[in-house]
């Protein structure tokens, strides 16, 4: 079958609009997941989360406020146009501040922030001036359950950073994941604090995961759209694709230069992302196959 990001650049070829037509994407944007009556997405830029809303208060994930002074009171600004009710948790989804600086706002809203244990031990190594420190940690698995909602915050092992939480709400049948599983696009930085070996079982038990729908914390492609249980089997598949393929060029001598300069995965070269990121994918793969790290 062919993929969906083909399918994508023809759609906007066909739809392309007059010259000054173009809608201009706002920086700040809340959205109402669709099929949920409670379950929001707030984008600040590229960046992305999820926050529940409930009778007894709200859970919200990822501030997304790194390089941005006002986005964590711009995003409790945002809550607070669908509630008032009071913002009762602050979830973190892995430990890079790109999305969880700015939870300040959260705190003097009276948010209990919650994180992996690991999350809590590099934040203080690293003290970020704008990143706090989580106030309540676990190790493997914590539901929080508030005014009839659940939120079962798992941790399935070492894959994007060793911080990573999956969230799932079992009622709504939605996951919230972070930089592990990109919709629609090909990985590229967030290859940087990555696990390739363990990833795989990461991305193995997710799938085995009672779910429908994945929030990425970056608008998925085409059109924000959401991920579901093939976007993880394609991920599977192009990192195992990475993988063999740079594995082969290791053997041969090739790591990290020349592959990291010259190697193509070829059956992604299309895909959104695919000449900016190739060269992180190259590079941690090389890590692993050319010096067993
Ligand atoms: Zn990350």
């Amino acid at each position: 079958m062919k993929p969906a990001w083909l399918g994508a650049a023809a759609l906007a070829a066909a739809i392309a609009l007059p010259a000054g037509a173009q809608q201009v994407r706002p920086q700040i944007e809340t959205r109402k997941v669709e099929g949920t009556e409670n379950v929001y997405i707030f984008r600040n830029g590229n960046h992305q989360s999820i926050f529940v809303v409930t009778p007894a208060g709200v859970i919200a994930t990822d501030p997304i406020a790194l390089a941005r002074p006002t986005g964590g009171a711009d995003y409790v600004a945002e809550i607070r146009k669908v509630t008032d009710k009071p913002i009762k948790y602050l979830v973190y989804s892995h430990h890079h501040y790109d999305h969880i600086a700015g939870g300040k706002a959260f705190k003097d809203a009276g948010a209990k922030i919650v994180a992996h244990r690991r999350a809590k031990e590099r934040l203080a190594q690293l003290a970020d001036p704008t990143t706090p420190l989580p106030d309540e940690v676990f190790d493997d698995q914590r539901t929080l359950e508030l005014g009839g909602t659940k939120m079962e915050l798992t941790f399935v092992g070492l894959n994007h950073s060793d911080s990573t939480l999956v969230m799932r709400l079992p009622k709504e049948r939605i996951l919230f994941v972070v930089d592990l599983i990109p919709v629609g696009a090909f990985s590229g930085l967030g290859m940087i604090d990555y696990y390739p070996l363990e990833a795989f079982n990461s991305m193995k038990r997710i799938l085995a995961m009672d779910w429908d729908r994945l929030v990425p914390g970056h608008p998925g492609l085409p059109a924000d759209r959401l991920g579901t249980k093939k976007d993880v089997e394609d991920q599977i598949a192009l990192q195992e694709a990475a993988s063999e393929k740079v594995k082969a060029a290791a053997r041969d001598g090739k790591c990290w230069q020349p592959a990291e300069n010259e190697l193509q995965i070829d059956q992604y070269k299309d895909m959104p992302n695919y000449a900016n990121g190739r060269p992180y994918v190259v590079r941690r793969y090389c890590g692993l196959w050319g010096r067993g790290t």
